[in-house]
């Protein structure tokens, strides 16, 4: 998965402003790297709840550009989060299990509290035998 966010901050990395004052050149590209794997982990890790990615990402660095950059920027963590989450589409369980370390399980607690240990389906989280929480759950968010 974090071909993904190397991507970018690969494409970014040039056009990184040198700090005024406080900071160092350094700190600047180290936060812009980490806000790249940040969203690209929150992606691979926890996409149903994570609404506007890109967006996200863009908010997070435009800071460390200059103002004729940031049309630039934003086509490149556009361009580059849309290839990671094509990717997550097509192998949910592989970029998971990339970021984390560790297959996805359900989102569901079992009666007895325990995390369910099932496989998820990719399009909602939850194993076949809780999707309906997964009903539940889009019922409580059109009723927000
Ligand atoms: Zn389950």
């Amino acid at each position: 998965m974090y071909q993904f966010s190397r991507a970018i901050y690969r494409e970014l990395a040039p056009r990184i402003t040198d700090p005024s004052g406080a900071g160092t050149a350094t700190t600047n590209h180290s936060a812009v790297l980490r806000a790249c794997e940040d969203v690209i982990t929150r992606l691979a890790t926890d996409r149903h709840y994570f609404a506007r990615p890109a967006r996200t990402l863009f908010c997070d660095v435009r800071s460390y550009f200059p103002m004729s950059e940031q049309a630039h920027v934003h086509h490149v963590v556009t361009r580059y989060v849309g290839y990671a989450q094509q990717f997550l589409t097509e192998h949910p369980h592989e970029g998971y299990t990339a970021v984390s370390g560790a297959p996805p399980q359900c989102r569901a607690t079992t009666r007895k509290g325990a995390a369910c240990q099932r496989v998820p389906l990719p399009h909602n989280g939850y194993c076949p035998s809780h999707q309906h929480l997964a009903d539940t759950e889009d019922r409580e968010l059109a009723a927000a």
